[in-house]
């Protein structure tokens, strides 16, 4: 019975059997006949042989059969006219008794043929529409297309007080919570909101995290969706689930829509990667349909998330989809503290347990693995028994969470942080000091996720048809700035500038062969190339010029190398002050802004 018991349809069906062949059992005896008939109940009766008599009429009322005490037993005997048997009883003195038997007679006629209908019915239908994979009671078949939307009505339980650090994020979300909270306010003034909020960032940054606190402080229903989620092997499915997601969203007005892996829906079309999925483009254009379609200030906002903005669709980001792009970055040292303070409100933690020193040790830390490592810590200190969670516990669970951690983020060592701390701060003097390039608007040594060790931001640039030569020139010697800081500090140099050097190089050789600025080659195109557009393009690339040519175009862009690392070298040594200051202060907040950094200079000065 144990197995049945997992689906109750299985046990109903045992119990249809059951009662069916109870009642044609019973069915069965009620036909047999049996020895006695009614000549003999007549002998019996003239020879006053029989004592007692109950009579039991069967369902119809009419026929029916006796049980007949005779001297020598109990007989029974099937009549067609109980009242005729009746009165023949009651003729020759027998008293005979007669059983009502309407309710039975009710129920094996009419209840019982009801109640077998309604199992077979419940039947028929439990095994067409069965529970489907992953849906408890809702049904397959009627739920075909529809989508698991997860809604959590504006209850404000995640707020922005949840949300560690990610500063600028929060303020940039803020005018997005005014709006939901009174959309009337702005459609009045005809102000156009977005309707799509676009955030990029490392998976575990707190995106997902972001989204909910903005419902949470608008008090609006939050629906989340994953973008894998709408593809389906059949085509149209996404496309339906795309209108059933807005149809749901348009019932909760002004709500949330959340679309978690964005990408996996609206991949750039087009491209033949993966494949020209057909079912993808279909669901991508509904989703970009229902986003035009719905009238200004309805008040739905769409945020999704992805970890890739360049493999997005470019539709997408137009102006009325996802017009507001927010970067969630990965969190500096005071974030982190700050995130592991919001981790901890719910642990018990030991006196000896230094959050700051932690965050200190962790540069590269999503908010999500910091999570996981205090978590990590609780449940050693639940496995030894502990009271409390002990600095100890910290750090075994940051060997176990830092291995894991390592393939996604890696965990930096002092000693690299120091090298790209220098490194940064080489490209950043540059900037600085350069007069065609920068200024500088942030230095980081928070690893990127995608390679880099750190990043030094220009401003965004000014859109220029052309650069100048001079600016080229002192391009170049940004980029090899990394390289110099390393060379004059360590005296030693590591193989994280190799991307520089590579980028340095190509600049060089295309002012060369493409722009004519070099005196010694001459105002001559060798680089007939239009775009990189074929792979193996370089491979199978005739050259167009000569041997002696090529060597010395070869000999150019080194020379031009070669000058712009010597005086990008002279540069950086006559701020070596600010190169150290500025490599400590990045040692210690991973993470420096414009004021900052500029400040450094003028104490200098
Ligand atoms: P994403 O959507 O960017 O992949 P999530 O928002 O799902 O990341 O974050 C996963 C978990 O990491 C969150 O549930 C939260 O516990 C933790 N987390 C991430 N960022 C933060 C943060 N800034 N403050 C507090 N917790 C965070
Ligand atoms: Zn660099």
């Amino acid at each position: 019975m144990e197995k049945t018991s997992k689906n109750p349809f299985r046990s109903y069906l045992w119990m249809i059997f059951f009662v069916l062949i109870l009642v044609w059992i019973l069915q069965a005896l009620k036909g047999n006949s049996t020895n006695y008939s009614y000549g003999q109940l007549r002998d019996d009766l003239n020879n006053n042989q029989v004592t007692a008599a109950q009579i039991t009429p069967d369902a119809s009322g009419n026929a029916g059969y006796i049980m007949v005490s005779t001297k020598t037993g109990v007989q029974k005997l099937y009549v067609t006219d109980v009242t005729e048997a009746e009165k023949l009883l009651r003729e020759n003195g027998v008293d005979a008794t007669v059983r009502d038997r309407t309710l039975v007679n009710w129920i094996t006629n009419i209840l019982l043929p009801v109640i077998l209908l309604a199992f077979v019915v419940v039947f028929i239908l439990s095994a067409l529409m069965g529970p489907g994979p992953g849906q408890s009671q809702s049904n397959r078949m009627l739920n075909f297309g529809k989508i698991r939307v997860n809604i959590t009505n504006g209850d404000g339980k995640i707020t922005f007080a949840d949300v560690a650090g990610l500063k600028e994020e929060k303020e940039e979300m803020a005018e997005i919570v005014d709006f939901l909270k009174d959309p009337g306010k702005y459609s009045s003034l005809g102000a156009r909101i977005p309707k799509g909020v676009l955030l990029e960032g490392a998976p575990g940054t707190g995106k997902t995290l972001l989204a909910k606190a903005v419902a949470g402080e608008a008090k609006v229903p939050f629906l989340s969706i994953s973008g894998s989620d709408f593809v389906e092997m059949f085509v149209g499915v996404g496309a339906s689930r795309v209108r059933d997601l807005f149809e749901e969203a348009k019932k909760r007005c002004p709500c949330i829509v959340f679309i978690d892996e964005i990408d996996a829906v609206a991949r750039r079309r087009g491209t033949g990667l993966g494949g020209g999925h057909d079912e993808r483009e279909q669901t991508l254009n509904q989703l970009l349909v229902e986003m035009d379609g719905f009238t200004e200030n309805t008040g739905i906002i769409v945020m999704a998330a992805t970890n890739r903005v360049d493999i997005l669709d470019p539709a997408i980001l137009r102006p009325g989809r996802f017009d507001r792009k927010v970067t969630v970055q990965r969190p500096d040292v005071a974030g982190r503290e700050e995130i592991l303070k919001v981790h901890a409100r719910n642990k018990k933690l030991s006196e000896d347990v230094d959050l700051e020193k932690i965050a200190r040790t962790t540069a590269g830390f999503t908010g999500a693995d910091l999570e996981n490592l205090l978590n990590e810590a609780a449940i050693l200190a639940a496995r030894e028994n502990c009271a409390f969670i002990s600095m100890d516990q910290v750090n075994n669970a940051f060997i176990k969470v830092g291995m894991g951690a390592e393939k996604k983020s890696r965990v930096v060592s002092e000693k690299e942080k120091r090298i790209t701390a220098y490194h940064e701060t080489g490209h950043a003097i540059l900037f600085h000091v350069l007069p065609d390039v920068g200024p500088v608007y942030t230095v980081s040594i928070i690893p990127t996720g995608v390679g880099a060790a750190g990043y030094t931001m220009p401003l965004p640039e000014r859109d220029e048809m052309f650069w100048t030569k001079s600016k080229m020139l002192q391009d170049i010697m940004v980029t090899l700035g990394g390289r110099i800081a390393e060379e004059i500090i360590f005296g030693d140099i590591t193989t994280g500038a190799s991307s520089d050097i590579k980028k340095a190089t190509k600049e060089a050789r295309s002012m060369v062969t493409r722009y004519g600025m070099s005196d010694n080659i001459g105002v001559v195109c060798y680089d007939d190339d239009d775009d990189e557009v074929f792979i193996g393009r370089d491979l199978a690339h005739a050259k167009s010029h000569s041997e002696a040519i090529s060597g010395e175009i070869d000999r150019e862009v080194r020379s031009i190398i070669d000058d712009c690392y010597k005086k990008a070298k002279e540069i950086i040594l006559e701020h070596e002050g600010v190169l150290h200051k500025c490599a400590e202060l990045l040692m210690e907040k991973e993470k420096i802004g414009r004021e900052e950094f500029e400040a450094l200079f003028s104490v200098q000065a």
